[in-house]
């Protein structure tokens, strides 16, 4: 049976998670989320001092990545332990970045993310999802924000908790990240040829999630 595959590629912060989450419970698809997998890798990494890329590449296939689903929602194993709740910090977050710039790694996860595409309907969000992992998707998204709007997103979502890092920080991480995830040699985060803009810099999430499941719909008319 042919599935469903919907790639969301885009900078961090634009919002492809929650709007991918959203929009794959609306449909009854799987959300696959494959940037928790080289998170899961980047806290692999820290975890086991790997800090230098020949270090990563050598070790990479001992970080066995699975992921199960609990109603549609999406769980990260690593080496059979459930990772989910430990891989958002800033410090797995840019070691991620890191991480995903090493070809070895980047082979490592590509099988599991086209063997869950081919077996599932799926909403796939990451950086290279409509160019190297599903170029055949049946749609593709580009979500994107300017830097400015996504810093101050993260901010409000962050300003209540204690060591909240101020807007200009934030601000700085977001672009060394998006600088680092656009210029590394191998699958840098671009937009498809034939992928969909959808830029959310003056758009709500609901506004957005209508949005795309309205193109979904479309397209699978
Ligand atoms: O999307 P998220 O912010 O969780 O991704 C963490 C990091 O993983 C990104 O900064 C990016 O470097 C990397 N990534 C990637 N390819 C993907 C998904 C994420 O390189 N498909």
């Amino acid at each position: 049976m042919k599935t469903v595959n919907i790639a969301i590629d885009g900078p961090g912060g634009a919002g492809k998670s929650s709007i991918s989450k959203a929009v794959a419970a609306e449909l009854g698809y799987i959300h696959v989320d494959t940037g928790a997998m080289y998170r899961a890798i980047g806290l692999y990494a820290l975890r086991n001092h790997c800090s230098e890329p020949e270090q990563i590449a050598e070790h990479v296939k001992e970080a066995d990545i699975s992921l199960k689903f609990i109603g549609g929602v999406q769980r990260v194993l690593l080496c059979g332990e459930d990772v989910t709740d430990y891989i958002r910090s800033p410090e797995v977050t840019m070691t991620a970045s890191k991480v995903s710039a090493v070809p070895e790694v980047r082979a490592h996860l590509l099988d599991l993310q086209k063997k869950i595409a081919a077996e599932n309907n799926i909403i796939m969000d990451g950086r290279d999802i409509g160019t190297v992992v599903l170029p055949h998707a049946d749609l593709k998204i580009f979500l994107t924000a300017s830097p400015e709007e996504r810093a101050s997103r993260r901010y409000l979502e962050l300003r209540e908790k204690p060591d909240c890092p101020d807007y200009d920080q934030i601000l700085k991480e977001i672009q060394k990240r998006d600088y680092d995830d656009m210029h590394r040699d191998i699958a840098p985060l671009c937009q498809a040829e034939d992928a969909v803009l959808v830029d959310t810099s003056e758009m709500g999430f609901h506004e957005v999630t209508e949005f795309i499941l309205d193109l979904i719909r479309k397209k699978l008319e």
